[in-house]
């Protein structure tokens, strides 16, 4: 079996138009959330996927605050009635093997948006796509955009449309408004200009698989993803129950420590390697059917030093990757879709695609991902969740505000200083 491909055929378009009012390049869920909800608006919208869906992609675990994204989107419906495990919490599962309290999510915020879906990629990506289609996007897979072209404007270079090539090899040149890059880790007009600043601290890389019949809880823990810590503390497993009694597993740890001095084993043998070093993880998996080989990714994260400029405007992972740890990805996906959308919406209305207006919302964007980077670092700095809450019990909330996503909340801010404390009070102890 494969993970990859359900039965269900894409959209879509065929003849390109020379002229959009707004060309998104990728049909992952940044570039589909922010062509649907500018589509919304009434404007003409042209999407280029170079894949035809549904195609294989990492990235399966949702978290709560995607809710507000997806009602916009007008997709919840489609959620509750997919096959999409329910996921109602995290729960961490340290170098001894033994289980943290879970944080449910609705436990803090009882109400519809506080569980979320574990969902696969090829399956969600196809409906996100369909669903912009459905609302006016003009869709067109199997383009791939080979260049986004610029001008020279009094202020700097303004992105003017796409050179793009079809499948039959022919190439065109589509004229455009407002160019928004959501090619994901491809980073198109990041790489273009030279924006990309790696982030030093968070230098990974994760391997990965899917198990059949591997263990899962029950009712509302059967979806619970869990974080599973190496006996070394070197790294961490994901584990992740999706449909199909399938389980995604994965680790994830320092490039370096995977890869450097196992240089002539091949990522299999790695895998299995740090699946004995996980004592929480191999009673789990010991009856499972490991489903497909290994996959890779070297996932630095990194981060634009621009989120906008004349004429452009970048979305998720073409403007940044943060650690997948708290499974922020799809979240910043959405949000950064939606604020951009908003942005470019009131930018058209106005007649004015600068910087200024399209990037409006990007101060706003890095604060809250700055404050799920710092709950990462934290963690490979070795921040234990259920030490810190049996310390300070008044603050669980918070700490569930952030695996839930509700990153754009100055009050998440308060846990900030328990943690240097908590912190100083260990180097102290250790010292
Ligand atoms: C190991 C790992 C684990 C992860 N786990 C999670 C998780 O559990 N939860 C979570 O939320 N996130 C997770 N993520 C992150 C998540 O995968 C991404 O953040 C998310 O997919 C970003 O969406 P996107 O739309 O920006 O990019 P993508 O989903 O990558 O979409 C980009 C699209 O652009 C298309 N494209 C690229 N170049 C071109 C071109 N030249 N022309 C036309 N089309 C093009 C691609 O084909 C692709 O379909 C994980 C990431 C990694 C690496």
């Amino acid at each position: 079996m494969s993970v990859a491909t359900p039965p269900n055929a894409s959209v879509i378009a065929t003849d390109l138009p020379a002229h959009a009012e707004v060309v998104v390049i990728g049909g992952g869920p940044a570039g589909a959330t922010t062509a649907t909800l500018v589509a919304q608006q009434g404007r003409q919208v042209t999407l280029l996927e170079r894949e035809r869906f549904p195609r294989f992609h990492i990235g399966e675990s949702l978290i709560p605050e995607t809710f507000w994204v997806l009602e916009r989107l007008g997709m919840l419906e489609q959620m509750r009635n997919s096959r999409f495990v329910e996921k109602h919490s995290v729960q961490f599962v340290n170098e001894k093997g033994s289980l943290s309290e879970p944080f449910y999510f609705a436990d803090h915020k009882p109400q519809e948006s506080s569980r979320t879906w574990q969902v696969m990629r090829s399956e969600f990506d196809l409906m996100m796509l369909r669903n912009a289609a459905q609302h006016g996007v003009d869709v067109h897979e199997g383009v791939r955009v080979l260049e986004v072209c610029f001008d020279q404007s009094p202020t700097g270079e303004r992105a003017t449309g796409v050179r793009v090539q079809g499948e039959s090899g022919t190439e065109q040149t589509i004229r455009a408004d407002v160019v928004v890059d959501a090619s994901g880790q491809g980073t198109m007009i990041m790489s273009r200009l030279g924006l990309r600043e790696w982030d030093p601290e968070l230098k990974k890389a994760a391997i990965w698989t899917y198990w059949k019949g591997a263990q899962r809880g029950n009712n509302r823990d059967e979806g619970a993803t869990l974080v599973l810590q190496l006996a070394n503390k070197q790294g961490w497993f994901w584990y992740i129950p999706l449909h199909d009694d399938t389980v995604s597993v994965g680790v994830v740890a320092g490039y370096d420590y995977l890869f450097k001095d196992r240089e002539s084993k091949a990522p299999e043998a790695i895998y299995f390697e740090e699946v004995k070093k996980c004592l929480g993880l191999v009673p789990k998996i010991a009856a499972a059917v490991q489903l497909e080989p290994v996959r890779v990714a070297k996932e630095y994260s990194y981060r634009s030093q621009q989120v906008a400029g004349d004429g452009w405007v970048l979305v998720g992972d073409a403007f940044g990757f943060l650690d997948p740890l708290y499974s922020s990805g799809i979240l910043l996906a959405l949000k950064s879709g939606e604020l951009a959308a908003d942005a470019i919406s009131a930018a058209l209305a106005a007649g004015d695609t600068s910087a200024a207006r399209l990037g409006a919302w990007g101060p706003e964007y890095i604060r809250g991902m700055e404050r799920m980077r710092r709950l990462v670092c934290e963690f490979y700095d070795g921040f234990n969740f259920g030490k810190f809450v049996k310390r300070y019990p008044e603050l669980k909330g918070h700490v569930t505000d952030l695996l839930i996503g509700d990153l754009f909340n100055e009050r998440v801010d308060e846990i900030i200083q328990p943690l240097q404390a908590m912190r100083a009070a260990e180097t102290a102890g250790a010292g």
